[in-house]
């Protein structure tokens, strides 16, 4: 009997394009996923050690195998270190990324970064407010410097005020973290502090080491914090913008160069030179000259600001350069698959790693420099030019279901809208329908792909169930991929999908906000690191009402959660005080403490815990429980 094949994803273009890998003979993730089954169960139990080299040790769960590593180190331990370790290596990324971004900024200040430039003065002045920095009679580029040195600083400060954290963590909390020791001195230090205790024979206390997790959580909710408002400093606040997404964004006639990674830093300059090399692209024979695509959070980054389109998330990036179409793929740094190098090898793609601390094997590396952006840029559009030659047509077929999105939902453009309604105000028309019960309560989408579910369809089926509850859905990362691929961006999907009282204040809201219509279902505020986008909005709200976060009928779900840096960002909203769901059975199961210390005792002392479910609609039911829960405790 035939099998029936699996359903990789939902996506109908990505699954056009998973069909041409077929016939081009071009492996993708699923084809590595399906040659990896079964996989290890001690692995995705976390009961395997491998922190010192007596190991690997396992832990038998359910046998009579052993329950002890040789050093004696138990299910809970091993399982907590486990954790501590990828969460210390999430919150790493993000320091790296918001540190780039800071230096760049100080560059800047003293005129050694010629192609970046204070594009949003109101934010520079915002920032510095929050930080406590004074701004009277200086100049910006005074005021941008002090911010970016006191930023800098926050990385290893061992006397004063850890800035970023207090400007982003609200007063209640913070008196929970203080009263639970749990506070961080700086950024570094937090996570090298997190690593040392998980050293052979250092810490195996497991509710200790999970203590240190929630530490690194802390200070990792700063960092990322700086990482965006930095990052607005120099290329502007996200304002609505109308794109399109899908992979259908590639064009036939153009020269295509697919920017994917991370940092702002590299992709607005690629984005400003190929916009001075179009008429040489045109030369070369394509009508339509530079298209730029973006892809995973560069994409969102590119979205948010300046409206590019959106051709992938993370597990579409492979397919993107599987249409054919695509001259350069052009990558700085996190959840770049390493197979794109091979996929790229296929056709006449040329892959460029860009960061010398992200090289790539069997890239082609061009070293970008903030002191040199320009003329790195240029060299790396000038690859593409040159790859276009290459094209094959025979190789080209781009998918045509292009979905229309509205992306740019900063915490400043949410609030610009609300204040259209309320001047004086603009938070309480939130809070009325909040209350009212016209908004039941807030579900962030955020996180990856994950090739153990079907791709993008978790998203789907939890906005349609939750919107029709009237539950206001944000999204991030690459579940913000998802949800714009689909026309969840769009305000015919909130005539589609909104409950009542939900389209009643999308209407309401986006009529003020002179948009002709509702505001869309599902508003896209960023990036992974742009979670903090959310917070902000969050803590507004907790602070109008003189409630901490762990009241609010707000919860996050990572239906399709992968990375590292995605299990730091669930780990701190669930220090927040709030319910995170994850869709993923994760790598904790094999130590009962740590499962249940995640998924229930954490409430207790923070108010957030994890809740594991596989099912979509049940996942949008056990959000929604949480979220009358909440309104019941808040008496609403
Ligand atoms: S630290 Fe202990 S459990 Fe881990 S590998 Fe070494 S001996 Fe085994
Ligand atoms: S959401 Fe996950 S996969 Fe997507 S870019 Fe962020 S960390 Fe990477």
């Amino acid at each position: 009997m035939l099998e029936t094949p699996r359903i990789k994803t939902v996506d109908i273009s990505a699954q056009k394009m998973i069909f041409k890998a077929e016939l081009d003979k071009v492996e993708t993730a699923w084809d590595r996923y399906d040659a990896m089954q079964p996989q290890c169960g001690f692995g995705e139990t976390g009961l395997c050690c491998r922190v010192c080299w007596k190991g690997p040790c396992r832990i038998d769960p359910l046998g009579n195998g052993p329950k002890k590593g040789i050093c004696g180190a138990d299910a809970d331990t091993i399982v907590a270190r486990n954790l501590l370790r990828s969460l210390c290596v999430g919150a790493s990324a993000h320091t790296e990324h918001a540190r780039h971004i800071a230096h760049t900024l100080y560059a800047l200040s003293e005129n050694e970064a010629p192609a970046y430039a204070i594009k949003d003065e109101h934010k520079l002045l915002d920032v510095a407010k929050r930080l406590k920095i004074d701004t009277e009679g200086r100049s910006i580029t005074e005021i941008a410097k002090e911010v970016a040195s006191v930023s800098l600083e926050d990385f290893a400060r061992f006397h004063g005020e850890f800035r970023w954290l207090n400007a982003v963590i609200n007063p209640l909390r913070k008196a929970k973290f203080e009263a639970l020791g749990i506070m961080p001195q700086n950024l570094d230090s937090v996570v090298v502090n997190g690593l040392a205790r998980t050293h052979v024979g250092s810490e195996s206390d497991p509710l200790n080491l999970l203590l240190a997790g929630a530490r690194v959580a802390i200070a990792d909710v700063s960092t990322m914090a700086m990482g965006t408002e930095l990052s607005d400093i120099l290329f502007g606040t996200p304002q609505p913008t109308m794109t399109t997404a899908n992979l259908s964004v590639l064009k036939k006639d153009a020269i295509n160069i697919a920017l994917h990674g991370h940092n702002p830093l590299l992709c607005e300059i690629v984005c400003d030179v190929a916009a001075t090399m179009n008429d040489e692209a045109k030369r070369l024979g394509a009508s339509e000259g530079i298209n730029i695509v973006g892809v995973c959070c560069t994409g969102n980054e590119l979205m948010m600001r300046h409206g590019i389109p959106l051709a992938a998330n993370y597990l579409s990036q492979e397919l993107t350069i599987i249409t054919g179409a695509v001259e350069a793929m052009i990558v700085d740094t996190q959840c770049i698959m390493p197979a794109v190098v091979e996929t790229a090898n296929n056709y006449h793609t040329v892959v460029i790693s860009t960061l010398d601390d992200n090289k790539m094997a069997g890239a082609t590396h061009i070293s970008f420099h903030p002191e040199t952006a320009i003329e790195g840029a240029r060299k790396i559009v000038q690859l593409a030019l040159d790859a276009y030659s290459r094209r094959d047509p025979n190789k080209v077929d781009i998918p045509t279901n292009t979905q229309k999105a509205i992306g740019g939902f900063s915490y400043e453009a949410i609030i610009a809208a609300l204040q259209m309604v309320d001047k004086e105000n603009p938070i309480k028309p939130l809070i009325d329908n909040i209350v009212n019960g016209n908004i039941q309560g807030v579900v962030l989408f955020g996180g990856c792909n994950n090739t153990r579910v079907v791709h993008d369809y978790n998203y789907i089926t939890m906005t349609k169930e939750l919107a029709k509850r009237n539950v206001l859905v944000l999204a991030t990362g690459c579940a913000a991929g998802a949800l714009a691929k689909f026309g969840f961006m769009t305000q015919q999907a909130t005539e589609d999908y909104a409950g009542d009282g939900l389209k009643t204040v999308l209407t309401a809201i986006g009529q003020a906000a002179g948009i002709g219509g509702p505001l869309p279902l599902v508003l896209n505020m960023g990036s992974c690191v742009d979670n903090t986008r959310a917070v902000r909005l969050a803590n507004e709200i907790a602070n109008t009402l003189g409630v901490d976060l762990d009241s609010l009928p707000v919860c996050v779900s990572a239906p399709e959660l992968m990375s590292e840096k995605a299990q730091i960002i669930g780990t701190w909203a669930t220090v927040l005080g709030l319910p995170v769901h994850i869709g993923i059975v994760p790598q904790i199961i094999g130590s009962p403490f740590v499962t249940s210390f995640l998924t229930q005792g954490i409430e207790e002392t923070l108010g957030g815990k994890f809740i594991v479910e596989v099912d979509p609609i049940e996942a949008a039911n056990k959000l929604y429980t949480e979220i009358q829960k909440r309104r019941q405790k808040l008496g609403i």
